[in-house]
C-alpha cells in the first residue's frame, strides 16, 4: 500500500538548531495517527512541513502521493488543516468564512453552496451561518475550522491539538466528529495531542517525539505491552522524561511519592 503520508530522514534546522532530527515515518491511508510529546518536541514543526507551511532542511516528504517541496499546490488540494491557533476570520460570518475558503480553492459556485450547507450541517453550525465568527464559543470556532478544512474534499486531515482548551463535553463532541469522518469516509488523519484519553478514543497508532526525534511508535497496546500500562511524563527543567510502569497502580504509587506532582 502506498503511504498517505511519508517522511524519510527529515530534518528541520532553525537558527543552527535541529528541531526535527532525522524523522522517518509512514502513515497508511485510513489511519488516525497521533503525535505526542512535550512542548518543543517538534510536533507543530512537523505538521507545518507536512502541510507545506514550512520547508524541510533535508529529507523527503510525500503527502497524498505528492512531493511537498516540488508539488506543494497538489498537496494543498488534497489536505485539510486545522491549526492550534483559531484561524477563522472573526469579523466575517460563519458562511463568509466558508465562502472565502471555497473561493480560494476555486470550487464552482453551485457546488460551493451545496458543500458549505453540507459541512455546516455536519458540524452542527447551520443555525449560526449568518452570525459573525467572533460570537461563537471556542468549541464552535473549532468546529467551523474543521468544516472549512473539509470543504475542498481533502483525503488527509491534519489537526494540531484540536481539542486544547475545550471543556470535556465539547471535546467529546469533536472526537465524535473526527472519528465519524475517519470511519465513514476513510479519511486519513494526523493529529497532535497531549491528552491520553484522546489517544485512546481516536488513534490507531501513535508516535512519541522528544527533542526532534521519534523515540517510539506503535499502537497504544503495543507500547503498553512493551513498557507497561502506566506512563508518567516528568519535567526536569527544560527536559521531559517518560517513565513507564508495568501497572497503573505502580505509576500512581510513584506519582504519590512526588512532591510536585501534576495529574
Ligand atoms: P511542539 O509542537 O512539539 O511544541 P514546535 O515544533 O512548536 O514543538 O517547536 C520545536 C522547536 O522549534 C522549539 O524549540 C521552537 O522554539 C522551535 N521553533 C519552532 N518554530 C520556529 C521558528 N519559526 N523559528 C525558530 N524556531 C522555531
Amino acid at each position: 500500500m502506498v503511504a498517505a503520508v511519508s517522511l524519510q530522514n527529515v530534518h528541520k534546522v532553525y537558527n543552527n538548531t535541529c528541531v526535527v532530527n532525522d524523522l522517518s515515518l509512514a502513515i497508511q491511508p485510513g489511519e488516525i495517527f497521533g503525535l505526542l510529546g512535550p512542548n518543543g518536541a517538534g510536533k507543530s514543526t512537523t505538521i507545518r512541513m507536512l502541510t507545506t507551511l514550512a520547508q524541510q532542511t533535508q529529507g523527503d516528504i510525500v503527502v497524498a502521493g505528492y512531493d511537498v517541496s516540488r508539488q506543494s499546490a497538489q498537496v494543498r488540494s488534497k489536505i485539510g488543516v486545522v491549526l492550534q491557533q483559531i484561524s477563522v476570520d472573526a469579523d466575517l460570518t460563519v458562511w463568509e468564512n466558508m465562502e472565502f475558503h471555497g473561493r480560494m480553492h476555486h470550487i464552482p459556485t453551485a457546488q460551493r453552496r451545496t458543500d458549505i450547507c453540507r459541512w455546516l450541517d455536519y458540524v452542527g453550525l447551520s443555525d449560526r451561518a449568518n452570525d459573525k465568527a467572533k460570537t461563537l464559543s471556542g468549541g464552535m470556532k473549532r468546529r467551523l475550522q474543521i468544516a472549512r478544512a473539509l470543504l475542498h474534499n481533502p483525503s488527509i486531515l491534519f489537526l494540531d491539538e484540536p481539542t486544547v482548551g475545550l471543556d470535556p463535553q465539547t471535546r467529546r463532541r469533536l472526537w465524535e466528529i473526527i472519528r465519524e469522518l475517519n470511519k465513514a469516509q476513510g479519511m486519513t488523519m494526523l493529529l497532535t495531542t497531549h491528552y491520553m484519553e484522546e489517544v485512546e478514543y481516536l488513534c490507531d497508532r501513535i508516535g512519541i517525539m522528544d527533542q526532534g526525534k521519534l523515540i517510539e511508535s506503535g499502537t497504544l497496546k503495543e507500547l503498553r505491552q512493551k513498557h507497561g500500562e502506566g506512563i508518567v511524563m516528568k519535567q526536569k527543567g527544560e527536559r521531559w522524561e517518560y517513565l513507564f510502569f508495568p501497572t497503573l497502580e505502580e505509576a500512581n504509587q510513584y506519582l504519590d511519592q512526588q512532591p510536585d506532582k501534576q495529574v
